[in-house]
């Protein structure tokens, strides 16, 4: 199973250009959209949730065609927004139960049993009475997913999930989505390239609303190897580091800052490290803002 986008665009009323020609395969399994705010990840998911249309270009589901078939797409799909709106002050198992029953399963026992299968999935069994407006953070997520995997879909769309999580909650939430994403399509739109790195068998990288890169985050990180330099430099130095190199991360570090530069040579007294793939992530975002400015 695979979704097939092609040559997907979009631009908004405003004349922002949210998506250029986008092509991108996923396969089945945990799939990673990184890119920074603004970059057109929730444009792309929408798109693919069928919440919006696109200007050009087609999205192909398992052989549907996700534009003009919306109905059945919408069968085979889970979409976890960024923000779920206002949680209500009804407990998880009757909302669960409720969207069940939108989702057309009206045999009362079915929807009984299937409502207790993904509590325990989601581990909220033990909370399942309580109202959602009470819920923490990450069992809102996990709440978001259980409602998501009404329907057993084909496909599902998580965006920005980890935002506001604790560690212990993401982890949990981490889990739960590779447990997941062994079968089916999971798309992870997120600008936190630690959840991409921990999670995803195959992954690309957006900005600006064009397609950087895509491929497994292991092959990826391969092709900038021996091209990331580090170097720990003061304070005051950064700026003329700056300037002179082309610097693709800084970060304090005991007072310090550790900068990472991308070249093909050693820039100038740094040290050759083995990459990952937050430089993978900061050398693409860094090319296309430079083609941009030439
Ligand atoms: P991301 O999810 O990566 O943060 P978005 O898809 O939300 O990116 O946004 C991509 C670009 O499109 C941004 O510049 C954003 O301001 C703009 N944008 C998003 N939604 C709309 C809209 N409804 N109308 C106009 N511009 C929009």
């Amino acid at each position: 199973m695979e979704l097939k986008i092609t040559n997907l665009s979009k631009t908004y009323p405003n004349g922002v250009q949210a998506l250029r020609n986008v092509d991108l395969t996923i396969p089945t399994g945990m799939f990673g959209l990184l890119g920074p705010n603004g970059a057109g990840k929730s444009t792309l998911m929408r798109t693919i949730a069928t919440l919006q249309e696109a200007d050009s270009g087609s999205i192909i589901l398992d052989g549907m065609d996700v534009l003009n078939q919306k109905n059945d797409v919408r069968k085979q799909l889970g979409y976890l927004p960024q923000e779920f709106g206002v949680y209500p002050k009804i407990s998880a198992e009757m909302m669960l139960d409720h969207f069940a029953e939108l989702k057309g399963i009206i045999n009362k026992k079915e929807r009984k049993e299937l409502v207790k299968a993904l509590l325990e999935q989601t581990n909220l069994y033990h909370v399942r009475k309580k109202n959602l407006s009470s819920y923490s953070g990450g069992m809102k997520q996990r709440f978001g997913i259980a409602q998501a995997l009404i329907g057993n879909p084909k496909l599902i769309i998580v965006d920005e999930p980890t935002a506001g999580l604790d560690p212990a909650e993401r982890n949990r939430f981490h889990n739960l989505l590779s447990e997941i994403g062994e079968n089916i399509i999971v798309i992870l739109s997120t600008h936190i390239v630690d959840d991409v790195s921990d999670l995803c068998k195959n992954m690309a990288i957006i900005n600006e609303g064009q397609l950087l890169l895509q491929g497994e985050p292991s092959e990826v990180i391969k092709n900038v190897e021996g091209k990331i330099w580090e170097k720990v430099i003061e304070k005051h130095e950064l700026k003329e580091h700056q300037e002179k190199y082309n610097i693709i991360s800084s970060r304090l570090y005991t007072g310090k800052i550790i900068i990472h530069a991308y070249s093909e040579v050693n820039p100038d007294s740094f040290n050759l490290v083995s990459p990952s793939l937050e430089d993978v992530y900061f050398s693409s975002i860094k090319k296309v803002k430079q083609t941009t400015n030439v």
